[in-house]
């Protein structure tokens, strides 16, 4: 299933452009158009998926393979001591792009940490 007006879905229809990493009937892994470091790519299902809130049972199959190929790409653009995986997931995880996707970032120094820790 295809979303009119999804950008992610339009990025898997062609109409709009990216940098392809690896593509598959059911997977499309793309470079990210605001990279935050030297290997910053997404990896969506190409069908619309919303997002994590909307996975079910029949996902596994393909979430397990999602998540065995995100290593294998990262260490493939150079991200080969380590990378983040981000799934950012509704209003709370503040998402942005309604398509499930996750975003691997890696390839430099060290990440900053992910959230503020409160001072003790
Ligand atoms: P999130 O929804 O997890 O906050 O992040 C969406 C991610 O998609 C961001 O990292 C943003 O830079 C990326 N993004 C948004 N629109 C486009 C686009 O049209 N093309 C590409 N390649 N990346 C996009
Ligand atoms: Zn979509």
């Amino acid at each position: 299933m295809q979303h009119a007006n999804c950008i992610f879905c339009r990025i898997v229809r062609g109409e709009i452009a990216s940098r392809t990493v690896y593509e598959d009937q059911e997977v499309l892994a793309f470079h990210d158009i605001n990279p935050l470091a030297p290997v910053h790519f997404l990896i969506i299902p190409k069908g619309h998926i919303a997002s994590m809130m909307d996975l079910e049972d029949g996902h596994r199959d393909l979430f397990g393979k999602i998540m065995v190929l995100a290593p294998k790409l990262a260490r493939e653009q150079g991200a080969k001591d380590g990378f983040r995986l981000i799934v950012n997931t509704g209003r709370v995880g503040r998402q942005e792009v309604g398509h499930v996707h996750l975003r691997i970032i890696g390839g430099g120094a060290p990440l900053g940490s992910m959230l503020p820790r409160p001072r003790s």
